[in-house]
């Protein structure tokens, strides 16, 4: 063996046993000079020898007075031809996994796409012009070997990387989806444009099918797929006149994912930039500056809704493009519609990548490898794509930066914002944080001047903000036919679908929803399983658990006093619809909530017909808020204002104050004036009198009076803490212990609350509790919850987990 041997570190993911201390691993000889860091191998563990996953962190020589090899083991087999992370997201992974006490395989793994973690197939394709005998043994007859179908050994495997390296084999990679993803049918012409004009001429007069299709295949590119449902609803076509076609020759017809590409046959308009208005403007050179000057700056974009932040964003991003560098623009999930994903494409064609749950995984994959060989170099995507392995990045841009959603709440617990920053400094490039009701955490900082501040305060329009009316439900409801509606918003409706225009209503449904109750003794049917009632879902006629899934029948009889008389209490948003339905029966009512949009793609159907006008009502929960940019809305209505304010948080203000900012912005975005209703039981409450006033800044110096009174971030970091198991008494014990231990640690500035049952105690069988911890500085705590997470493995293996949350959305 000579001595000039490579070895390679390797973080390996074993469950239950993580360790962000990497193994040293023997490279074989024949994977000598091959490996990268970044690249996954598979590697023997433990005294089993068991095959394991990990990533190689670093590689090295072997020096040569270390002469004893055998204490290494060796890697069995190399999983990627190229390393799947790059140098900087190694980095990242890091800081990630030391920032949010993470252990460092899932930092890594978070920022692959999940196909890559699914199984997935190599295909080795021969692109030489000559088999050599060696090459003829490999690959036989065939040009293309399919590593599952093939039994590729890893010698051979080995041989045809080799082969790769003298660029006589490609390597490609399809994903075993193990989404079983739905196939509809799809054609493609098959002829000559002058072929179906002569067809076209031939076909008897009386064939009008036939002559439209034909006429449709003219105009269409034969090098492209089209979805047949699409074109046969267009024509008013049905399937089988698509068949017969097939059976003329005319195209072929084949089936197709649902979902793969589901922009690939959207013809986009192209659209150009429009002319900035001077807030814009300003905006704009501001960070395009900064592009240029490789500043690493962190800019809050404050602008009003519909005052053209997105607008902004496009022609930084084309800045920045010309520049030749890349872009990535964060939206939170549920805004990542077609309709705004169709306005990157627009600007920018092909070189947009998109990264979202709503493809499937073989897509995301195809998604990321045009990112990773810089095809792509605009990714607009949620979350997780603050990872995408872009080169040279010119502006990270984050849009409605206060959504909960940016911030993961499974290990690792990173907020995007947090790796958006870290990414800004490693690229020399500018962060856009934008929203028209900022974090308190980020206005903040804009007002200490660590981040630039960039206000647009007016409408594009040239409009006001609609007119926000607060109805006070003590009062109203008492001359109201109904519960839900008082009398004004009502009549607001009725009005308002008179005049064929468009009504969005929206339940709040934080922490509220339908149940059952006896009338006779209060007895409210909870879930077995966790210490919360069960909701009532009228389409099924179940009652259901939104924590567990556990799901039973109404009961007819009360389980504790046996009388018959259950009542269904609370505003289920099918309730509401049901009671619309009789209060102004001819209204079109389209409801969006969990239940209508759990089908893929069902949320987008919901509001393309919404916005086709085929329903006057859009009723909704919490979904409808975000992104809606529809001209035809002129009333916003929303019935229960409160339910959020008594939630025991203290962001619970905050949280409310966006809300109604944010659906009230979807009234009146093009010329014709917006209104809307707000029932409140707390008409006087500040968050909701101020999202009235449109005044974002009123209510910013208000809640900072109150957080400062009570010590809460964002003049306080923060952790919570918390345990949970099935058996309440370890998790009492292990929550004691460690809040005595953070007492030893911790200063006399630092606040702990708890330990404490957690909202709700009990979730599936499980009881958690918590400890927040608030804190300025605190030179022990780091190195505390470093151990405290090493050892909850340990913990772990009792059925005790324990989480360690920097910065949590909530406390409660
Ligand atoms: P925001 O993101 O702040 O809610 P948008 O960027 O969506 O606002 O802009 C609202 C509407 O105004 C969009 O329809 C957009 O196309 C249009 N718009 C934005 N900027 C301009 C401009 N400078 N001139 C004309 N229309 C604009
Ligand atoms: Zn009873
Ligand atoms: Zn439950």
């Amino acid at each position: 063996m000579s001595k000039n041997m490579q070895i390679a570190d390797v973080i390996v993911d074993v469950p239950t046993m993580q360790t962000n201390r990497p193994y040293t691993y023997l490279i074989p000889e024949q994977f000598q000079n091959d490996l990268e860091p970044g690249m996954r191998v598979s590697v023997p563990f433990g005294n089993g020898n068991r095959l394991i996953q990990g990533f190689i962190t670093k590689i090295d020589y072997v020096k040569n007075n270390d002469i004893n090899l055998e204490k290494y083991k060796e890697i069995q087999e190399i999983l990627d031809i190229e390393p799947t992370v790059n140098e900087e997201l190694l980095q990242l992974a890091d800081w990630m996994a030391k920032y949010t006490f993470a252990f460092k395989i899932k930092c890594l793994q978070v920022m692959l796409p999940s196909a890559l973690k699914a199984k997935y197939d190599r295909i080795f394709k021969f692109i030489g012009n000559d088999k050599t005998s060696a090459i003829q043994e490999i690959f036989g007859n065939d040009n293309e070997l399919v590593e599952s179908k093939h039994d590729l050994t890893p010698q051979k495997i080995q041989q045809l990387l080799n082969l790769r390296k003298k660029n006589l084999v490609e390597v490609s990679y399809i994903v075993k989806d193990k989404l079983t993803s739905k196939k509809v049918w799809a054609f493609r012409p098959i002829l000559e444009k002058d072929s179906y004009q002569e067809l076209s001429r031939k076909v008897s007069k009386n064939a009008n099918r036939q002559k439209l299709l034909l006429e449709l295949l003219q105009r269409l590119d034969s090098t492209k797929e089209y979805r047949q449902l699409e074109y046969a609803n267009k024509l008013n076509l049905s399937s089988v006149d698509f068949k017969n076609a097939e059976t003329k020759g005319w195209i072929s017809r084949f089936k197709v994912d649902e979902y793969r590409d589901p922009f690939a046959n959207i013809e986009i308009k192209r659209d150009e930039h429009k002319i900035l208005s001077k807030e814009q403007d300003e905006a704009f050179k501001s960070i395009s500056r900064d592009v240029n000057n490789h500043v690493n700056s962190v800019n809050l974009l404050q602008g009003v809704t519909g005052s053209g932040k997105t607008e902004v964003y496009l022609q930084v991003i084309d800045n920045v493009l010309k520049k030749g560098q890349t872009a990535i623009m964060l939206v939170p999930e549920i805004s990542l519609t077609p309709q705004m994903i169709n306005r990157f494409k627009a600007r920018f064609g092909s070189n947009v990548a998109t990264l979202h749950s709503g493809l499937s995984n073989g897509e995301k994959l195809d998604e990321w490898r045009r990112i990773e060989k810089n095809e792509a170099k605009v990714v607009v995507g949620a979350r997780s794509a603050i990872f995408a392995p872009l080169k040279n990045i010119g502006v990270i841009i984050i849009d409605e930066e206060h959504e909960d959603s940016y911030k993961q709440e499974e290990m690792p617990r990173y907020d995007a914002k947090d790796v958006a920053i870290w990414r800004g400094k490693y690229h020399h490039c500018p962060v856009v944080l934008g929203s028209a009701t900022p974090s308190l955490e980020t206005r903040a900082r804009a007002q200490k001047g660590v981040y630039k501040w960039l206000k647009l305060t007016k409408r594009i329009n040239g409009k006001s903000l609609p007119k926000v009316h607060i109805i006070d439900m003590k009062e109203a409801y008492k001359d109201s036919p109904s519960p839900d509606f008082s009398i004004e918003l009502l009549n607001e409706i009725y009005q308002t679908i008179q005049r064929k225009e468009q009504v969005v209503l929206m339940l709040n449904r934080r922490g509220y929803s339908s149940f059952v109750m006896c009338r006779d003794c209060g007895n409210v049917v909870n879930c077995p399983n966790c210490d919360i009632s069960l909701t009532l879902h009228m389409d099924s006629r179940t009652l259901r658990c939104h924590y567990c899934g556990f799901e039973m029948s109404p009961p007819k009889v009360c389980s504790v006093c046996k009388s018959t008389k259950i009542r269904y209490y609370g505003t289920g948003t099918q309730k509401v619809e049901a009671e619309l339905k009789k209060l102004i029966p001819n209204a079109r009512i389209l409801r969006m909530d969990v239940d209508t949009t759990r089908k893929k793609g069902a949320h987008q159907k919901i509001l393309d017909e919404f916005g086709s006008q085929k329903a006057d009502i859009l009723l909704g929960t919490q979904m409808i808020a975000k992104g809606l940019d529809f001209p035809n809305i002129t009333l916003v209505g929303v019935l229960n204002a409160d339910t959020g304010l008594n939630f025991p948080d203290f962001r619970a203000s905050e949280k409310t104050f966006q809300l109604l900012t944010q659906v009230s912005g979807r009234a009146g975005r093009a010329d014709k004036d917006g209104n809307v209703f707000i029932q409140t039981f707390n008409p006087d409450h500040y968050a909701i009198n101020l999202a009235r006033k449109h005044s974002y800044e009123e209510f910013f110096y208000h809640e900072m009076k109150m957080r400062h009174m009570l010590n809460y971030p964002p003049y306080y970091y923060s952790y919570k803490i918390s345990v949970s198991a099935k058996n309440e008494e370890q998790v009492v014990k292990r929550i004691y212990k460690i809040g005595n231990e953070l007492k030893g640690i911790l200063s006399a500035q630092a606040q702990i609350l708890g330990p404490a049952p957690q909202g709700i105690t009990r979730i599936n069988n499980r009881y958690y509790y918590q400890i927040i911890i608030k804190y300025k500085k605190e030179e022990k705590l780091e190195e505390y919850l470093s151990k405290l997470l090493v050892s909850s493995q340990k913990f772990e293996r009792n059925g005790e987990l324990i989480v360690i949350d920097r910065n949590p959305n909530r406390f409660e």
